[in-house]
C-alpha cells in the first residue's frame, strides 16, 4: 500500500500517512501549472513545499517515489509499471470531481485507488449533509446560512463555549471589529522566510520553466516577479509564523480586521492561508493556538479571538461544503447576467484609482491581499462594473498564493460578485463611501470620492448607482440591500441618465487602459 500525497495534502500528522504507511508517491506535474496564468510565487510555493516535504519524509525513513513529469497520468503509469501489485490510498481532494478523475487515471494504469476522508478539514461531507438536511437549511431550500453553520460548529467543537452558550454571551462580535484604518498606527512586521537552497533552486526553476506560462494572458510580458519569495514552505516555518501571529498580531486582529492602509499589506492578519491550504498546518491547531494565547494573556480581547475562530471553523469550512454541494453550477453561475470582460489593470495595476492600483500592486508583488481588498475593492469593482463571474474567478485563481478552485469559487462567484445567491443574502456592492471610511486611499487619489459624475468622479460611485439602477428588478425586494433604493428613488431622470453615462464611460476608459 502506498499513500498518494497530493500537493495540497502535505501532512504527516493526518490521513493515511499518520496511520503508519511508510511508502509515499508524490507527483509534480508541470501540465497542472500551466492551466492558469499562475502567479510565480504560487508555483514556487507549491513545488518548494512538495520538495521540502519529500526530503523531510525521507529523513524519517519513508520511501518516497517522487515523479517530476509533464502529466499526472504519466507518473501513475510509471508507478504501476514498477509496482504492478501496489494499491494507492489518497485523501479525498476538495476540488470538484477530483477523486473521480484520480480514480480513472489509476484504473487506466491498471491499478486501484482507495479514497478516504480528507482529514485536513474539520467537517466531513456526511456531517454537513446531515446537519443541512436537518436544522441547517432553516426551511429555506438550498440557501446556506453561514451564521447557523458557525453556531453549530461552535457547539460541535466546544471552542469559546460556556456550557451551551457562547463565551461572553454573544456568538458574533463583528460589530466590535470594524475600526477604521489609522495611518499613524504601527503594525508589526510579519515574518519573512529566506529561501534555503532547495527553495531557492525551486524559485529559479519556476522562473525558467514557466516563464511564458504565467505571462501569456497578459499583454506586455510577465505580470509578476518570482522574487523576492518569502512564504513559509515547511511545517517548521509555518509553525513559527503561527507563533509570531499569536504573539504579535492576534490581539489587534479583531478591531482592524476590515481596515485597509496604503502600502500596508499585512496589518494584523494571519497570512497563513497558503500554508493551511497546503496542509502544512491543520485548521484545528491554528484555532487552538489562538484560543490558548487568549487564555494565557490579558491583552487579547474576546472580539479578536472570536473573529479569528469564526474565519477558520466558520467561513473556511462553510466555503468548502457549499462548493462541494453546488458544483458544477457554481463555477459558471451568473445570476445578474454580468457580460463584461475583466479590465486589464487587474494584471498590470495600471489605473489612477489609488486603492485598486495599490492592491493589485500587492497581488503582483506577493500574491496576497487580505480579505477586505479582495471583497470590497477587487470584487466590488468587478461586481458593479458587471464582469462575468467566471472571469473574476479565473483571475483570483491565478493571482493569489492561497487560491484553489474549491476556495476561490464560492468566495468569488458567491460572496464576491453575487453570481449565485445560495450562500450570501446580498451583493457586497458599495460606493467610495465605504472605501473612504475603511482606508486612507481616497485622500491621495486622482479621483474625487464625493463626486458621482464628471471626469474627476470616483468610479466606485457611478458604478454603484448604475448597478443598483440596472438591477432594480432583482434587488429592490432584497431585505438587506432594498432599503438603499430610497436614495435611488430620490434621483430624477436626468441624474440617473448621467450616472449610467458615467458608468459607460468608466467601462470604456477601463477597456482602453485609461482609467
Ligand atoms: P485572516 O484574515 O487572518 O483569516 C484567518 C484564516 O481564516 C485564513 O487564513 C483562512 O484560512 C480562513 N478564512 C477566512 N475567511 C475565509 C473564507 N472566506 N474562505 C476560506 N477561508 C477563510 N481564501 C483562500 O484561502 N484562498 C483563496 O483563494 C481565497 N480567495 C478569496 C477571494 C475572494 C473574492 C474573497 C472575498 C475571499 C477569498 N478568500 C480566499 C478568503 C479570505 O479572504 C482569505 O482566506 C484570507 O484573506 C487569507 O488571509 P489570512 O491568512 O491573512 O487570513
Amino acid at each position: 500500500m502506498t499513500v498518494l500525497v497530493l500537493g495540497d495534502q502535505l501532512t504527516r500528522d493526518h490521513g493515511p500517512i499518520a496511520d503508519g504507511t511508510s511508502d509515499v508517491l508524490m507527483v509534480e506535474a508541470t501540465a497542472f501549472a500551466t492551466r492558469h496564468a499562475y502567479h510565480p510565487h504560487k508555483l514556487a510555493l507549491v513545488f518548494a513545499a512538495m520538495r521540502q516535504f519529500r526530503d523531510d519524509l525521507r529523513e524519517t525513513g519513508h520511501t518516497v517515489h517522487y515523479h517530476q513529469v509533464e502529466t499526472f497520468a504519466a507518473a501513475i503509469e510509471a508507478h504501476f509499471e514498477d509496482h504492478p501489485d501496489d494499491e494507492l490510498v489518497v485523501m479525498d481532494p476538495p476540488s470538484y470531481r477530483g477523486a473521480e478523475r484520480l480514480r480513472s487515471i489509476v484504473e487506466d494504469a491498471g491499478g486501484a485507488l482507495d479514497v478516504v476522508e480528507n482529514d485536513l478539514f474539520l467537517v466531513t461531507p456526511d456531517a454537513f449533509d446531515e446537519w443541512f438536511d436537518g436544522e441547517g437549511s432553516g426551511g429555506e431550500g438550498t440557501n446556506y446560512r453561514h451564521e447557523a453553520f458557525y453556531r453549530w460548529q461552535r457547539r460541535e467543537t466546544g471552542y469559546l463555549m460556556d456550557g451551551d452558550d457562547p463565551e461572553g454571551g454573544e456568538w458574533n462580535l463583528d460589530d466590535q471589529n470594524q475600526e477604521a484604518a489609522d495611518p499613524e498606527k504601527e503594525f508589526p512586521d510579519p515574518p519573512r522566510f529566506d529561501p534555503d537552497e532547495l527553495t531557492r533552486e525551486t524559485v529559479e526553476w519556476v522562473e525558467e520553466t514557466f516563464d511564458g506560462g504565467y505571462d501569456t494572458t497578459v499583454k506586455g510580458g510577465a505580470w509578476a516577479d518570482p522574487e523576492p519569495f518569502f512564504w513559509p514552505v515547511t511545517r517548521a516555518q509555518a509553525l513559527d509564523a503561527l507563533a509570531d501571529f499569536c504573539e504579535h498580531r492576534l490581539a489587534g486582529f479583531g478591531p482592524y480586521q476590515d481596515a485597509m492602509l496604503d502600502g500596508e499589506w499585512s496589518l494584523n492578519h494571519l497570512l497563513l492561508s497558503p500554508a493551511i491550504n497546503l496542509g502544512l498546518l491543520h485548521p484545528r491547531e491554528v484555532v487552538e493556538a489562538a484560543i490558548e494565547t487568549y487564555r494565557e494573556r490579558d491583552d487579547v480581547p474576546l472580539n479578536s479571538v472570536e473573529g479569528f475562530v469564526r474565519q477558520l471553523i466558520g467561513w473556511r469550512e462553510f466555503m468548502r461544503q457549499t462548493y462541494r454541494r453546488e458544483m458544477p453550477e457554481m463555477a459558471t453561475a451568473n445570476l445578474l447576467d454580468a457580460p463584461h470582460d475583466l479590465p486589464e489593470f487587474y494584471w498590470t495595476s495600471e489605473t489612477e484609482m489609488h486603492c485598486l492600483s495599490d492592491v493589485v500592486g500587492s497581488v503582483r508583488e506577493r500574491g496576497y491581499t487580505h480579505h477586505i481588498p479582495r471583497l470590497m475593492l477587487l470584487s466590488n469593482f468587478a461586481l458593479t462594473y458587471g464582469v462575468e463571474p467566471a472571469q473574476v474567478n479565473e483571475w483570483f485563481h491565478a493571482a493569489y498564493v492561497d487560491a484553489y478552485h474549491w476556495v476561490t469559487t464560492p468566495n468569488v462567484v458567491g460572496m464576491g460578485v453575487f453570481g449565485t445567491d445560495v450562500l450570501t443574502t446580498k451583493p457586497y456592492a458599495s460606493s467610495a463611501n465605504y472605501v473612504d471610511r475603511m482606508s486612507d486611499y481616497c485622500s491621495d487619489c486622482a479621483y474625487a470620492k464625493t463626486e458621482t459624475t464628471g471626469e474627476n468622479a470616483c468610479p466606485f460611485n457611478a458604478l454603484y448607482w448604475d448597478f443598483l439602477g440596472r438591477h432594480e428588478d432583482d434587488l429592490r425586494n432584497n431585505y438587506r440591500i432594498g432599503p438603499v433604493y430610497g436614495h435611488w428613488d430620490g434621483k430624477d431622470d436626468d441624474e440617473r441618465r448621467e450616472i449610467h453615462d458615467r458608468a459607460d464611460e468608466i467601462r470604456e476608459l477601463a477597456e482602453s487602459g485609461d482609467l
